[in-house]
């Protein structure tokens, strides 16, 4: 039985980890990943609205984060496969069979990229299916490129990959670009950028790599075929909350509901960081999230409203 369990180490989940620590709680930090830092991993560009500190990308901030990490006293444990979460019973049941319990429990599970989930997506990963623009711009150089989604990072991909490639198709499903007009209208001016609005991509092609990319129109009664090297896949995110969503309340998007405490539905349970904030995601909200949650348990047991090993019904 520990004082809290925090599920992710990401920005959130370390910071509530760090202030645990730091106020006396046992405490356990579960990790699905081979590491620390969440999406601070596939941040390629320099970070320089984090208070305190200009990184040069999301690595080397998760490098600052994880030498006060280290120093810690509490447990992490990396590569967890949890398959269960009783939350009103403050249990997690991990793949392994083994069980861990706490008084409190804080999730701090972050989002993912939303995939299209359609034939070849998940097939050609790696083979002309790319993650970043950014990571991955010497890759994708010379080829002819198809960019999917239209909000700020599509459009930022685009404007990227248009300045070492000879075509990027940007193909949104809406009316119009949903990018920030700075973006827009770049894009609008660049000669190597074709915009598809009120169109999708149905099916990536290729055998080996990636080939061609199959395309419907909106009105258009069949799709047809373009010709890409590479293709990007940056539709937006989705929170992790599968393990939690017949549980405590969640919105319409799956992200949790929490009071101004952090807390969910469940007394003594939080959520922190971008699983519960789709309006403003960022490091600086995950970390002050994590805190608030820390500190609000710390200071409900030590007022003994929540006694060691005592169950929230
Ligand atoms: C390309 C990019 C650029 C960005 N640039 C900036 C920027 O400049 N400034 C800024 O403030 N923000 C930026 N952000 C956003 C910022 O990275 C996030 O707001 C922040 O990482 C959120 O932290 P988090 O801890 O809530 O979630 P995450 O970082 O998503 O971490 C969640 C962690 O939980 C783990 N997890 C999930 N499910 C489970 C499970 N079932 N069991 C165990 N572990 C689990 C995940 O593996 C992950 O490690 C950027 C994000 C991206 C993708």
């Amino acid at each position: 039985m520990h004082d809290v369990l925090i599920i992710g180490a990401g920005p959130a989940g370390l910071s509530a980890a760090l202030w645990c620590d730091e106020l006396g709680l046992d405490t356990l930090l579960l990790e699905q990943g081979t590491e620390m830092g969440g999406q601070l991993l596939s941040v390629y560009n320099p970070v320089g609205n984090y208070l305190g500190v200009r990184a040069a990308n999301g690595r080397e901030l998760r490098d600052i984060f994880a030498k006060q990490i280290d120093a810690g006293e509490f447990d992490l444990w990396t590569e967890v496969e949890i398959e269960s979460a009783d939350l009103r019973a403050k249990r997690i049941t991990l793949r392994s069979g083994e069980q861990v319990q706490a008084i409190s429990i804080i999730i701090a599970t972050g989002v993912r990229r939303r995939r299209l989930d359609v034939p070849g997506e998940a097939e050609l990963k790696g083979r002309g299916v790319f993650e970043s623009a950014m990571r991955d711009r010497d890759l994708l150089a010379g080829k002819d490129v198809c960019i999917i989604g239209g909000g700020d990072a599509a459009a930022e991909n685009a404007l990227l990959l248009a300045e070492v490639c000879p075509t990027v198709t940007v193909v949104h499903r809406g009316k119009s670009l949903r990018a920030r007009r700075e973006f827009t209208e770049r894009l609008g001016t660049d000669h190597r950028v074709t915009v598809f609005t009120e169109a999708t991509v149905r099916r990536i092609i290729g055998e080996e790599k990636v080939e061609a990319v199959e395309i419907l129109r909106a009105g258009a009664i069949k799709p047809f075929q373009m010709a890409v090297g590479g293709v990007l896949v940056r539709i937006g995110v989705e929170p992790n909350t599968e393990l939690f969503r017949d549980q405590v309340h969640i919105d319409e998007r799956g992200y949790i509901v929490v009071t101004g405490e952090q807390e969910t539905s469940i007394g003594n349970v939080f959520a922190v960081g971008d699983v519960s904030n789709p309006l403003a995601p960022t490091i600086s909200g995950a970390t002050g999230a994590g805190a608030t949650a820390a500190k609000i348990i710390a200071s409900r047991l030590s007022q003994g409203n929540q006694g060691r090993g005592e169950q929230e019904g």
